[in-house]
């Protein structure tokens, strides 16, 4: 293939994008780009911008757009990025699409194709405040519908006493929807507009979802 792909993975928290952009990537042979990830990368080995966001973090402040723009822009000039990205989790707001678009434009590209994962608020709430965490091996699992095989013991590394994360609270959840529905939401009607976005229904099992966005991504 010698076209790039730039594909953005919009939607609530819970509708499974990050579980498919691992399977997605593995296909396209695209580098998955999460800011969750770069944040933890940034700040781990202390870059300019890992240290920048840390001082607004350290202060209790939320990270601005410009800090995390600056991280996506410095990854999309990363060698595995020349032939495309699959980003998961950003942009996140208006000011944050308007700066992608400025970065793509400068490298010759644009984004071709936004996935929305489309799902109900009360399935959302479900799947992430069921969330159990392994503390030992980070293993997920979930009460009802991916129940570890002895209650409340890891069946990948056998530690006992599998946990609710902290942002997988049902208050932590509402207060992230919230904030999704407000601040991310609007990009909705602007991919609409231009005519990127592809609806996706994450109310399927996974290997469904999974098809609808190889299907979408033919159409595209
Ligand atoms: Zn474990």
């Amino acid at each position: 293939m010698t076209s790039t792909q730039d594909i953005i993975l919009l939607g609530p928290p819970g509708a499974g994008k990050g579980t498919q952009a691992f399977r997605l990537a593995t296909r396209l042979g695209l580098p998955h780009i999460s800011t969750g990830d770069l944040f933890r990368q940034n700040l781990r080995e202390q870059t300019p911008v890992g240290l920048m966001a840390k001082g607004f973090m350290d202060r209790g402040l939320l990270v601005p757009d410009e800090v995390v723009c600056e991280m996506v822009r410095e990854r999309l000039e990363l060698d595995d990025a020349s032939s495309g990205s699959l980003l998961d989790g950003f942009p996140r707001t208006i000011p944050q699409a308007e700066a992608l678009e400025g970065m793509l434009r400068r490298l010759g590209r644009r984004v071709d194709c936004v996935l929305f994962f489309d799902a109900q608020d009360a399935t959302l709430v479900e799947r992430i405040a069921g969330r159990l965490t392994c503390s030992g091996c980070s293993a997920a699992f979930h009460a009802r519908f991916a129940p570890p095989k002895v209650a409340g013991v890891c069946d990948h590394c056998g530690k006992a006493g599998l946990a609710v994360r902290s942002d997988d609270t049902e208050a932590a959840v509402s207060a992230r929807l919230v904030e999704y529905r407000t601040k991310t939401e609007p990009l909705l009607s602007r991919y609409t507009k231009s005519g990127q976005l592809r609806v996706i229904n994450a109310e399927q099992p996974i290997a469904t979802v999974e098809n609808s966005l190889a299907l979408a991504l033919e159409s595209n």
